[in-house]
């Protein structure tokens, strides 16, 4: 089968590796749309320690093109899913405990004729049918494909429960941003999205931001404490990556307030903290890491059901044969998530 390998920094290349078979347990998809996240990106620009060549890609969608007859499922082919391709070991406490995006064992590695792969940048990927999951005919498998980003915001909301009638605040409006701002909207909440770029706010008052924030022409903390009579946000979700402003977001938080760090900061450096503001306000300080099997099948009945729409943020389809063009496409600040269709 064809598959998009990183071979070099900045550099891609079709490969022909072997196709996966399907296992007992299994299922063969053949993929037909995966999109370019942040870690390809990184992975691609050679910000990640990864050894190439690595076939990357995580968020697809396909069809279920064969079940071998050991397998016993209700899926049947021609069936189009969405797959959790992110593995875990299915037996360490987390995993145990339903938490297997924070699997502490040694998951199964994918290897394509010796060249290592998260399997959605290939034409074929074999599954186990837990973590494989119908999605509508009605949406294109470009959509189909952000489910796995969606599952990533639907794991940070479900980290603190926004209700009715509570402010959010999202500081950055990225895709990961926008997803939360859409996430905290269905949940019934007041939502400020501070972001420094004029066209990003835009986009984020059309998808229904109740109030936009300029963090840099603008005193962030002041509008956020008048939007709130004083008292500050109940939750903010930390999008922008930079440790240099996670420190200051704490300022936003109403007492006994959440803030949620998603996302890894690049460059990782130390922030302080005040120990007395958290005595005092109660405030409760933790993150977000990958979605588990639930939140990836929340994500794919809110998009199957069209309760979040995502074409907003799919900035560009390319062809497999495209794919060099796609990556440089992807690391562009001004696209939100860019596809290679197969
Ligand atoms: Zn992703
Ligand atoms: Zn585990």
């Amino acid at each position: 089968m064809k598959a998009v390998a990183v071979t070099n920094k900045k550099e891609v290349e079709i490969v022909e590796v072997e196709a996966p078979v399907a296992r007992h347990g299994q299922v063969l998809i053949k993929i037909h749309s995966c999109l370019l996240c942040t870690w390809e990106q990184r992975i691609f620009s050679g910000e990640s320690s990864m050894t190439l060549p690595f076939i990357p890609g995580h968020e697809a969608a396909g069809e279920i093109i064969s079940i071998p007859d050991e397998t016993i499922t209700t899926f049947k082919v021609g069936d189009r899913v969405v797959f959790k391709t992110l593995d875990d070991c299915g037996h360490c406490s987390f995993c145990y405990q339903g938490f297997n995006n924070l699997c502490s064992g040694t998951p199964e590695k994918r290897v394509y004729s010796n060249i290592g792969s998260s399997g959605g940048l290939a034409e074929f990927i074999a599954m186990d049918v837990g973590k494989v999951f119908l999605v509508s005919d009605k949406i294109p498998y470009t959509h189909a494909a952000f489910t796995e980003p969606l599952a990533c915001c639907v794991h940070s909301l479900k980290r603190v429960n926004p209700d009715f009638g509570e402010t959010v605040v999202v500081i950055g409006a990225g895709i990961m941003g926008m997803l939360h701002l859409k996430l905290s909207l269905l949940r019934g909440c007041r939502v400020i999205v501070i972001e420094p770029r004029e066209d990003r706010r835009k986009i984020a008052e059309k998808a229904g931001a109740h109030f936009t924030v300029d963090p840099i022409n603008d005193n962030a903390e002041l509008i956020v404490k008048d939007i709130t009579d004083g008292l500050g946000a109940e939750y903010i979700f930390f999008t922008a990556a930079k440790s240099f402003i996670a420190e200051a977001a704490v300022k936003f938080l109403k007492k006994m307030g959440t803030i949620v760090y998603y996302g890894s900061f690049h460059p990782n450096d130390p922030i302080s903290i005040d120990p007395n503001a958290i005595h005092y306000g109660e405030y409760v300080i933790t993150g977000s890491y990958s979605p588990s099997i639930v939140d990836f099948y929340t994500a794919s009945r809110l998009l199957s059901n069209n309760l979040i729409d995502v074409k907003e943020f799919l900035t560009e389809e390319w062809n497999i044969s495209d794919a060099q063009k796609a990556m440089e496409s992807a690391i562009d600040p001004d696209t939100f998530r860019v596809a290679i269709n197969f």
